[in-house]
């Protein structure tokens, strides 16, 4: 058998351990932020028919520069926003890994305020990109003032600023994306991917008059598209042509361009679903603080919630009643998911038992 170590593997990924939040075939599962509802159906019958057409000249590679999907996407974010100015991957974390690849790698440095979204810190580190992270306040929020000494003391090469936060749940003022601008040396990158569930305003506006700043979003949450893969971002053009640079060819397979393209003209019928979801986690977090529980505001499809002597055991517990939440490392704290109505129901009554036990 050969182990891991046998291999003449990188040094600095000796010792690491790959992403994974567990994929358990339980009941209720809350726990990787998905759009809890499935796509609608005049969507699926779009992608259906989307996805055979162009099954119809697989024999070919696909447009490489995914304009007719960049270009709804352009749309679909408004405020503008040109075809030039967005850029297209499978699932947002592909985009991050290219913006890491063309403005990190080795001697460059990217920043982060953790808790945060763990894939900046683990794909910083599979580019060789190094690491920096500062605690954000005890209540999970950050102030502009603070943020912009960190970075002028840390001089990184990429901010990383995620709205709203994940794990945490917390919004993010637009003044603390501003505050960085003004001094950050490098690319910053706002992370939007649970933009639609929030009532902090998007920074794309901010685009205009800096050509530094990134905007990441996903069709992962809101969108109900996780299984297709599909992130994007929007940036000056001259990012996107950064990125020209570093991407694989023909990334973005024929299938997933016209899936995501039919999806996008069902967006309105599939962000119906948002307001339900936010008044969900609204009770969500209502009725975890009515058990006496510490809850973390949130402006995500998400609540982080405890806080729990042994977290772990807690989550166990959780499991063995059928309903899968997230352990995010974080000592005393869970994540869970805002699930269906009834999900959110079932799980409060099996928390409930467990606390009680
Ligand atoms: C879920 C999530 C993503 C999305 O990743 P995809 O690769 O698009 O599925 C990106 N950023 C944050 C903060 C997330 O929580």
């Amino acid at each position: 058998m050969t182990r891991l170590d046998d291999l003449p593997l990188r040094d600095d990924l000796r010792g690491l351990t790959p992403y994974g939040a567990p994929q358990l075939d339980v009941a209720i599962r809350l726990n990787t932020n998905e759009n809890p509802y499935p796509p609608p159906a005049e969507l699926v019958a779009d992608v259906q028919a989307s996805v055979a057409k162009a099954a119809a000249s697989l024999n070919r590679y696909p447009d490489r520069e995914a304009t007719a999907l960049r270009t709804a996407l352009a749309d679909y974010l408004g405020h503008g926003l040109d075809v030039d100015q967005v850029w297209a991957a499978n699932g947002s974390n592909e985009i991050l890994q290219q913006l890491l690849m063309a403005f990190g790698g080795p001697g460059r440095s990217a920043l982060g305020f953790v808790p945060s979204y763990s894939m900046h810190h683990l794909i910083a580190r599979a580019t060789a990109t190094t690491w920096r992270s500062i605690h954000r306040a005890d209540d999970f929020s950050l102030e502009p003032d603070r943020a912009r000494a960190d970075v002028v003391a840390t001089r990184p090469d990429i901010v990383f600023l995620c709205s709203p936060n994940n794990p945490t749940g917390t919004a993010l003022d637009p003044a603390v994306v501003e505050a960085v601008l003004e001094v950050a040396p490098g690319m910053v990158v706002v992370d939007e991917a649970y933009a639609e569930f929030s009532h902090q305003p998007t920074v794309l506006p901010l685009l205009a008059e800096h050509p530094r700043l990134v905007v990441t979003r996903t069709m992962s949450k809101a969108f109900a598209f996780a299984g297709a893969r599909v992130g994007y971002l929007a940036a000056d053009p001259a990012v996107v042509d950064a990125l020209r640079l570093v991407r694989l060819p023909y990334h973005l397979s024929a299938l997933t361009q016209a899936a995501a393209e039919a999806a996008l003209r069902h967006a309105p019928a599939t962000l119906a679903q948002v307001a339900q979801l936010r008044s969900d986690r609204d009770m969500l977090v209502t009725e975890l603080r009515r058990r006496g529980l510490d809850v973390v505001d949130s402006d995500a499809n998400f609540v982080m919630f405890g806080r729990f002597d042994q977290a772990a055991d807690v989550w166990r517990g959780l499991l063995d009643e059928g309903v899968l939440v997230r352990d995010v490392g974080l000592p005393g704290w869970l994540r869970v998911s805002v699930g269906t109505t009834s999900e959110c129901t079932a799980f409060l009554d099996a928390l409930e038992r467990v606390l009680t036990r």
